[in-house]
């Protein structure tokens, strides 16, 4: 998800994806856009307590199928997959 992840370096701290919100996340939000993603394709948002709502709801409403677990529970794929 980030250089120092891909690094292994700094424990990793991941902010939640909800804009403008700095808080540590602790929740993993798997979900694809299927107009234009295929099925192998997962998206992962990461959500504080405050925001994992807000952000499945946002995805929900937009019929994205979606996948809500704990922070790291999710991997995204197909994007760049080796
Ligand atoms: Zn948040």
């Amino acid at each position: 998800m980030s250089l120092l992840d891909a690094l292994g370096g700094a424990p990793a701290v991941h902010e939640c994806s909800r804009a403008g919100c700095r808080t540590a996340a602790s929740w993993s939000i798997g979900w694809r856009n299927p107009k234009i993603h295929g099925s192998d394709r997962v998206k992962v948002w990461v959500a504080c307590d405050e925001h994992v709502d807000f952000l499945r709801e946002f995805l929900a409403a937009r019929d994205f199928p979606l996948t809500v677990g704990p922070l790291g529970s999710i991997s995204e794929a197909g994007a760049r997959s080796r």
